[in-house]
């Protein structure tokens, strides 16, 4: 999608600390970060949402890359994963995307 931000990081257009990487998936450090670890999990490919028709491959590897990253960040302690998905919902960038968050004890509650 030409006027997408998460494509353009995906696709090193935009510069971004990028925490793990492969063929199919990108993560990259918040902007805004929410906990003291807050990591975005995308797909390379564009997708709007998790219900858009992603493949079960490109999930398996971003599945893969939240483990990659808990490792990276060291949340041995636990963290937590959100999709937030449609705007009611909070979704501000129409780009598939996990928020890993973590470095915090996070409390019980999820919203
Ligand atoms: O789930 P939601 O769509 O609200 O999350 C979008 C996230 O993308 C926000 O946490 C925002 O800080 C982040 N963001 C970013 N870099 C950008 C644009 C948005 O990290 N260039």
């Amino acid at each position: 999608m030409d006027d997408c931000i998460f494509c353009k990081i995906a696709a090193h257009e935009i510069p971004s600390t990028i925490v793990y990487e492969d063929d199919k998936v990108v993560a990259f450090d918040d902007l805004n970060p929410q906990a003291p670890v807050h990591t975005l999990v995308i797909p390379k490919g564009h997708y709007e949402n998790i219900v858009d028709g992603v493949p079960a491959d490109v999930l398996e590897a971003m599945t893969h890359a939240i483990a990659e990253v808990a490792k990276i960040k060291g949340l041995d302690r636990g963290f937590r994963v959100i999709a937030n998905t449609g705007a009611s919902a909070g979704q501000t960038v129409m780009h598939f995307h996990m928020h890993v968050l973590g470095g915090k004890d996070l409390g019980e509650g999820l919203i």
